[in-house]
Order: C-alpha cells, then sequence, then structure tokens
C-alpha cells in the first residue's frame, strides 16, 4: 500500500512516472485498475467515498493500493475522526465520554484503543520528530514531554502539519497531512 496526500496528487504523479515501487524501492508505478470502492464516515454524518487507484510496478508486477491519507486502511472512519478521537483520549477523557462525544459505539472507541500499544505511540511520536525537525526545529525544542507520550505524539505532528501548511501553502486538513506523516497508521495494524 501506498499513501498519498490526495488522490488527485497520486493521479498527477502516476501520469508523470514518479511513482516508485515501495517493494522493489526501484519499479516505476503504472495505473492497474481501481480497488474496491469504500465509504468512510467523516465528522457527524458525513461520510466520504472513494474509489483508490491500483498500481502495478513495471519492474517486479507487485500491485499496490494507493491510499489517500484522509483515509485510515481497514478502518470505516476517516483520519480526522479517529485521530480526534486520539486527541481527547490524550486530554485524559474517558472512552464512553469520547463514544459520546463523537457519536460513535463504544465497542468502536474500544476498538480504537485497543490499536495504540506503548510501541505505536512511540512511533507516532518519532514519526512527528522526524517532520518537524525538518520543518521547524525551533518548534522541536520548545516541545518538551510532560509524561503524556500520546499527548507529546500528537502535539509533534500537529506542529508538523501546522509549518507545513504555513511554509508550503498545503490545503490540505491537519489530519491529511498527519495521516502522511504516519503512513496512513494511526492505530497500530492487527495482529
Ligand atoms: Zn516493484
Amino acid at each position: 500500500m501506498i499513501v498519498a496526500r490526495t488522490g488527485e496528487l497520486a493521479e498527477e504523479l502516476l501520469a508523470a512516472g514518479e511513482l516508485r515501487c515501495p517493494l522493489c524501492r526501484d519499479g516505476q508505478l503504472s495505473s492497474w485498475g481501481y480497488g474496491r470502492r469504500r465509504t468512510v464516515r467523516d465528522h457527524d454524518d458525513a461520510t466520504i467515498t472513494v474509489r483508490p487507484r491500483r498500481t502495478r510496478c513495471r519492474s517486479c508486477s507487485a500491485t499496490h493500493i494507493v491510499m489517500p491519507a484522509a483515509l485510515q486502511p481497514r478502518h470505516a472512519d476517516t483520519t480526522a475522526v479517529i485521530g480526534t478521537a486520539l486527541l481527547h483520549k490524550a486530554h485524559g477523557l474517558g472512552h464512553r465520554a469520547i463514544s459520546a462525544i463523537m457519536g460513535r459505539p463504544l465497542s468502536t472507541v474500544r476498538r480504537w484503543f485497543r490499536r495504540l500499544p506503548p510501541a505505536h505511540v512511540d512511533r507516532l511520536a518519532r514519526a512527528g520528530t522526524e517532520q518537524l525537525l525538518a520543518l521547524d526545529p525551533d518548534t522541536f525544542t520548545t516541545l518538551r514531554y510532560q509524561g503524556n507520550m500520546l499527548h507529546h505524539a500528537l502535539s509533534l505532528l500537529a506542529a508538523a502539519a501546522y509549518w507545513d501548511r504555513r511554509r508550503y501553502g498545503l490545503d490540505e486538513p491537519r489530519w491529511t497531512l498527519i495521516g502522511m506523516y504516519t503512513r496512513g497508521r494511526l492505530l497500530a495494524p492487527p495482529g
């Protein structure tokens, strides 16, 4: 799977022959139809329907789905929805309160948070650190760890998104950029 900032951007890169195979690292990717159409839930009752592009490597023949960063693979909710739930948790809200605020079943909220082991939260923090150091080292030095690693990781990621938007004039929502930084994995994959 490849995570793209937007589906449109991925199409442009694909047409220009600039998407490379993540498996063999070298092969040029070309269009190879589409993946399954999926509808995911955004904030409130909004939904987003996408048909992710499928690509095929000209060198090793592997196929890869291109997933827009606004979506989380294998989840029925957008990056923004899941990210907002993580932010509520980082601010100390319990699962029931988050379920009520976000209008999602308690079982869904619990399933998200089961995919948040400490090692994964560390990975989120590393992804945020890497981006923020590249964008604005001064902000990085002001963000001190204060005992809540999830809060720290989300602060690093949000600061990076802030600087990315400001410095490069990116229009994408903050959570979409965070979806990019974390390669479509705000939550740890199953298993
Ligand atoms: Zn390849």
